[in-house]
């Protein structure tokens, strides 16, 4: 995708700070964390949101969760509690259309989300 963010991430076009890396997908900071830890965790390969992700090749679901909880437990958040979000479409709050989880925590966080 010529015009994607992410895809672009990916490419190394656009500068971020990556915390992991699996063979099919990328971790790094969300560049306006709202959490001590805030970390997207995105497919290397473009997918519009967590619905495409989940009719996406066997196993690719699986890896993007296995590395938000490697990302958990790297950022020292996975004892105390984190949240894994994928926002799925514009009334859910996606801004950005490549699928995307974010691994927040580092602070209390409250229920139900805003
Ligand atoms: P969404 O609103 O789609 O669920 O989340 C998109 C996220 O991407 C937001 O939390 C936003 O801060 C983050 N973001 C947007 N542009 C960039 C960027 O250029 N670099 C990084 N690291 N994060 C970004
Ligand atoms: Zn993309």
């Amino acid at each position: 995708m010529n015009d994607c963010l992410f895809c672009k991430i990916v490419a190394k076009e656009i500068p971020a700070e990556i915390v992991y890396e699996t063979g099919r997908a990328l971790a790094f900071r969300d560049i306006n964390p709202q959490a001590p830890a805030h970390v997207l965790v995105i497919t290397k390969g473009h997918y519009s949101d967590a619905a495409a992700l989940a009719d996406a090749d066997d196993g690719l679901a699986d890896e993007v969760l296995k590395a938000a909880h490697a990302v958990a437990v790297m950022e020292g958040v996975a004892e105390e509690g984190y949240r894994v979000v994928f926002n799925t479409g514009p009334g859910a709050g996606q801004t950005v259309f490549h699928v995307h989880a974010h691994v927040l925590g580092g602070r209390a966080l409250t229920w139900p989300p805003g």
